[in-house]
C-alpha cells in the first residue's frame, strides 16, 4: 500500500481514485470520516488519504494525478483560427494541422 493522494477536499480525493480505477488501478481512500476529530489529532492526520493497493501502480497512477494534460501550445490554421495544442483538425475549415 502506498499513499499517493491526500486532501482536505474529501470530493477530490474520491475524483483521484475514480481517475485511477478507471485505469483499473484499485485505490482506497482512508481517513474519509476522520474530520470530525480536527481539533483532537493533528489535522495532517485528518486529511482524507488515497491509497493503492498495489506499490507496482505507484508510478502509473503518480503519472496519471500529477503529470500536466498531453497537449501541446496553441497553433493557428492557415485560415486564422487559434487552436488548443490537443487539435489535430481545425474546426472552422476542417484543414489539418500542418506543423
Ligand atoms: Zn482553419
Amino acid at each position: 500500500m502506498k499513499r499517493v493522494y491526500s486532501s482536505y477536499n474529501l470530493a477530490a480525493v474520491h475524483h483521484a481514485r475514480n481517475v485511477l480505477e478507471a485505469e483499473g488501478i484499485r485505490a482506497v481512500v482512508k481517513n474519509q470520516y476522520l474530520s470530525s476529530g480536527m481539533g483532537d489529532l493533528p489535522p495532517a492526520e485528518c486529511q482524507p488519504e488515497l491509497w493503492i493497493l498495489n506499490d507496482a501502480d505507484l508510478w502509473r497512477a503518480e503519472k496519471l494525478l500529477y503529470a500536466p494534460p498531453q497537449a501541446g501550445p496553441e497553433w493557428r490554421c492557415a485560415c486564422g483560427e487559434s487552436l488548443g495544442g490537443q487539435f489535430t483538425q481545425c474546426w472552422r475549415c476542417e484543414a489539418y494541422r500542418t506543423a
